[in-house]
C-alpha cells in the first residue's frame, strides 16, 4: 500500500486513514466504488469509470461527494503524492455517516475514500504464457449487478472457492446454466466457429469499462462478435476463453473446471485483444 490515503477532504498517512463506525458503507454496504488502472502515472479509461460512478450513484441516489472535476484533481494529487507510475487507484463513495437506521438519512454528507496500490506488472509471465484456470459456481448475488456496489460478499466467497481450487477466478452461473461473469471480471469466449462472445450488459452483470473498450477494439479489428449469453457447456467447447477487468486487461483462460479450453494454450484472439488494449491503455485511453 502507498503512503497516503484520501479521506473526506484530507490526505492522511495510510495507517491513520479512518472512517466513522456509523458510516453507512460500514453498516449497510450503502456505497459504491471504482478501480482505475494507472499506467505511466496516467489514468486509464477515466471517462468510462467516472461515467459508471455517476450511474451507480444515480441509481442509489447517493450524492456526489465532490464535483466530478474536483474528483479528477484529487485522484491525480493522490497518485502524485504516492508516486504511483503503475498500479491502481481505488475510490469508494458511501451515503455518509448517520445514526444506524435503514432508511436514507435526512442529512448526511457522502463519504469519499481513495487509496492507491502500486503494481510491478498486471499479470505474471506464467499467466500470460499458460493461461489461468477458472471454476464455475452458482451466481448468488442480487439482481442489480449493474451497480458497482461495495456489497461484495458473494464475490468474496466465490474468490475464496477459486483460490482453494487452485483457480484464478470463479465464473458465476445463472439458474439456466449460463455464465453471468467472474467475481471481479467479465467473461468471454471464442466459439468453435471463431466468434467472440460476451454476455450483454443488463442488470445481471457489471458493465465492465474494460469490456466496453474491448468490444470497440474487437469491432475495429473486424473480429466477428456477438453480445449474448453463453452456457457453461458452450464455454467448455470454446476455442478460446478469457476474462477482462481494469487490473487484468485481457487474461487468457485455458481451463474451466476440469475441461481444457481449445488446445490448452492462450488463443490468438485474446492475445490480439490484449495487445490492442495495452496499446490503447498506454496511448489514447490514458489521461
Ligand atoms: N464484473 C465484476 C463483478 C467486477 O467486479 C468487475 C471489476 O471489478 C468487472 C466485471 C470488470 O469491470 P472493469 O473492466 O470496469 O474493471
Amino acid at each position: 500500500m502507498s503512503r497516503y490515503a484520501y479521506v473526506n477532504g484530507r490526505f492522511v498517512p495510510h495507517g491513520e486513514a479512518m472512517v466513522h463506525v456509523e458510516d453507512r458503507g460500514f453498516q449497510f454496504a450503502d456505497g459504491v466504488y471504482e478501480v482505475v488502472t494507472i499506467i505511466g502515472g496516467k489514468l486509464v479509461d477515466e471517462r468510462g469509470h467516472l461515467d459508471r460512478l455517476a450511474r451507480s450513484l444515480g441509481e442509489l441516489r447517493i450524492a456526489w461527494p465532490v464535483a466530478p472535476h474536483v474528483l479528477k484533481l484529487l485522484m491525480r494529487r493522490l497518485i502524485a503524492q504516492n508516486r504511483v507510475r503503475q498500479g491502481t487507484i481505488y475510490l469508494q463513495v458511501t451515503r455518509g455517516v448517520a445514526p444506524r437506521d435503514f432508511k436514507f438519512p435526512k442529512h448526511s454528507d457522502s463519504t469519499l475514500v481513495m487509496t492507491t496500490k502500486r503494481a510491478t506488472s498486471f499479470a505474471t509471465p506464467e499467466q500470460l504464457e499458460n493461461g489461468v484456470k477458472v471454476i464455475s459456481i452458482p451466481d448468488i448475488r442480487w439482481l442489480r449487478r449493474d451497480i458497482k456496489s461495495v456489497a461484495l460478499l458473494p464475490q468474496v466467497l466465490g474468490k475464496q472457492r477459486a483460490v482453494e481450487a487452485g483457480a484464478f477466478e470463479a465464473w458465476q452461473l445463472d439458474p439456466e446454466g449460463n455464465v453471468t461473469e467472474g467475481c471481479s471480471s467479465n467473461a468471454w469466449i471464442v466459439t468453435e466457429t471463431g466468434t467472440l462472445v460476451t454476455r450483454c450488459a443488463n442488470n445481471l452483470i457489471l458493465n465492465g469499462v474494460t469490456r466496453l473498450s474491448i468490444i470497440r477494439l474487437a469491432k475495429e479489428a473486424g473480429i466477428p462478435f456477438e453480445e449474448r449469453a453463453f452456457s457453461l457447456e458452450e464455454a467448455y467447447r470454446a476455442r478460446e476463453a478469457f476474462v477482462s477487468s481494469a487490473s487484468t486487461f485481457v487474461m487468457p483462460v485455458t481451463r474451466i473446471d476440469d475441461h481444457t479450453v481449445g488446445n490448452g494454450r492462450p488463443g490468438s484472439f485474446g492475445e490480439r485483444l490484449r495487445q490492442a488494449y495495452l496499446d490503447y491503455a498506454s496511448g489514447e485511453g490514458a489521461s
